[in-house]
């Protein structure tokens, strides 16, 4: 099976936390997975970006990245953090490689518009294509890739991705069977109750009752378009439930929120 495992930012400031997600990632590529791991930056990330004195602004929930904001991203996402995982999969007994955008030119991205003014964000980006030679060769190497969220443009520059959309991007260019988002949150809440299924249709209403918002939002979509494009489990876990990767791969009930392409027709007349 190939599999896109999504970490938030958030996740990586507990060392504990790492290495009890590094391990379950061990325990799927060992047991002839192909991996993907795609991480954020979040906190750490910002609290960097404060101790060197540069503000952060956010539209749409995207960070707008000037040139300065852009080299603590590619200092902090591709350096610190993805040496960070990729460490805790190879202590667990599985090698990793950290990669970032420019390695063997493993992720491609393109400025993003905003407003219809393109790269209106300054260094934001999408991804627009992956090196999946590349990363066949790793993996048939025995080697997990561990990609931070960060993309190569045709100028040479690199763009800093929102990680919920880089994994689902991901997941549509391997062709991967399924994707996982390991969040800071047990899974979609309605109220303080994790809604055990989300159907792509119901996104828009859930955004609309202001039912979800900030990143939610966009990893919902990102999850609808890593559908249509024909992965075919997505779902979104707590990454602090004990052994919470390992049940949500091996698909089932399971735990945290499946995002589905539409509900059964059995279960939708039942609603
Ligand atoms: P990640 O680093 O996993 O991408 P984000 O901060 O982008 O995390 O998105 C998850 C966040 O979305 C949660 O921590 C929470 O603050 C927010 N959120 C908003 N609405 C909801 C909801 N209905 N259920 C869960 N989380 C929600
Ligand atoms: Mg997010």
């Amino acid at each position: 099976m190939r599999l896109v495992i999504k970490l938030a930012g958030a996740l990586l400031d507990d060392a504990a936390t790492v290495a009890s997600i590094a391990r379950q990632i061990a325990a799927l590529a060992q047991e002839g997975h192909e991996l993907l791991v795609v991480h954020g930056g979040g906190k750490i990330f910002t609290a960097t970006l404060e101790k060197m004195g540069i503000q952060s602004r956010f539209v749409g929930g995207l960070r707008v990245t000037d040139r300065e904001t852009r080299e603590v991203a590619v200092m902090v996402l591709g350096g610190l953090l993805n040496k960070r995982v990729a460490g805790a999969i190879s202590q667990a007994g599985q090698p990793a490689i950290g990669l970032c955008a420019s390695d063997a030119g493993a992720f491609l991205a393109e400025p993003m518009s905003y407003n219809e003014m393109r790269g209106g964000l300054g260094f934001v980006g999408y991804l627009t294509g992956v090196n999946l030679e590349f990363l066949e060769t790793l993996w048939r190497a025995g080697v997990v890739p561990v990609a931070s969220c960060l993309g190569l443009g045709a100028d040479g520059e690199i763009y800093n991705i929102n990680a919920d959309h880089m994994a689902a991007a991901c997941a549509e260019f391997i062709h991967a069977d399924r994707l996982i988002y390991l969040t800071d949150v047990a899974g979609v809440l309605d109220g303080r109750k994790v809604m055990k299924a989300v159907s792509a249709d119901e996104v828009e209403d859930l955004i609309r009752h202001h039912k979800v918002s900030g990143g939610m939002i966009l990893k919902l979509e990102a999850c609808k378009r890593a559908l249509a494009a024909g992965v075919n489990q997505v779902r979104i876990v707590g990454g602090t439930k004990m052994d919470g990767l390992l049940s949500a791969a091996n698909g089932g009930k399971g735990p945290g929120t499946r995002v589905l392409p539409a509900y059964p027709a059995a279960a939708s007349a039942a609603r």
